[in-house]
């Protein structure tokens, strides 16, 4: 599932290519991609409405929040995408997938791609109202976000630090892949609930969040699976990963076989031996 970093890499890639675009014309190919996210379907824009809510309009900004990708365009309005578990945004001639295609105005054409259609997007005239927005924790590549960690990190909370740093109202962007890797180099079992976790532990988990992330993004990503740029390029941290999808390999300090364990459906993966 993309997470921050993919997220990011295709906000600026997206931004060094299609800003000042004029939105010629929208191919909705799959209606169903039309919505709120994360999985409601919203009511009250399908493919018509949305298809007349953008076109025309110039793209001037496209920023990341969380997982979100916002498209800012002229006269107020904002395209809300989420990539779920296999979207893509890739500039290309043609793309025989795609759910959605646009047209732009210097001929580029943006296409989105769902396998599994758990992503979508919806237009919105206000980001102060969207539920999923405001929920956001904040983010690890803030200014002022490690002060603000350790402050959330503080509230006695009970829940296993995997679960923790999966909560996007808590923190907002990091997924699975990131979520093992970062507990990994922060040396912390991913099972520890977060308040038996000393203040020195959570001030290095802090660090390493930011720098796990920021590594990623210079690495454009993880492609694991789907994730590709908006080139249609892969990523490179999965080169880099530690733990993520390493179950039975040698931990790269120890030696020792890396565990999987499965949290809340999904696996975790880490060193017994190196995160206590
Ligand atoms: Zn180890």
């Amino acid at each position: 599932m993309p997470e921050l970093p993919e997220v990011e890499t295709i906000a600026a890639d997206l931004r060094q290519r299609i800003i000042g675009e004029k939105i010629q014309e929208v191919v909705v190919h799959d209606a169903r991609l039309i919505r709120d996210f994360p999985r409601s379907v919203f009511a009250d824009c399908p493919a018509p409405g949305f298809i007349r809510a953008v076109k025309n309009r110039e793209i001037q900004k496209i920023e990341r929040q969380g997982k979100a990708l916002i498209f800012y365009l002229s006269g107020g309005k904002y395209i809300l995408a989420h990539l779920g578990m296999t979207g893509q945004w890739v500039l290309a001639d043609s793309a025989p997938r795609a759910k959605v295609s646009i047209t732009l105005s210097s001929g580029q054409r943006l296409h989105y791609n769902d396998q599994r259609i758990f992503g979508g997007m919806t237009v919105v005239a206000d980001l102060a109202k969207v539920p999923y927005l405001r929920g956001l924790g904040p983010e690890p590549l803030s200014p002022g976000f490690l002060r603000v960690f350790q402050a959330i990190a503080m509230t006695g909370i009970k829940a296993p630090v995997k679960s923790f740093l999966l909560d996007q109202h808590k923190i907002a962007g990091i997924g699975n892949i990131y979520a093992s890797e970062i507990l990994f180099r922060a040396g912390i079992d991913p099972r520890c609930p977060v308040n038996q976790i000393t203040e020195p532990q959570l001030r290095i988990l802090g660090k390493q969040i930011v720098a796990v992330l920021k590594e990623a993004v210079c690495q454009r990503g993880t492609s694991k699976r789907d994730y590709l740029d908006a080139s249609g390029r892969q990523g490179s941290f999965q080169n880099y990963l530690r733990v993520y999808g390493r179950a039975g390999k040698p931990c790269s300090v120890c030696g020792k076989p890396i565990q999987r364990v499965v949290q809340a459906g999904r696996s975790t993966f880490f060193c017994s031996i190196c995160q206590k």
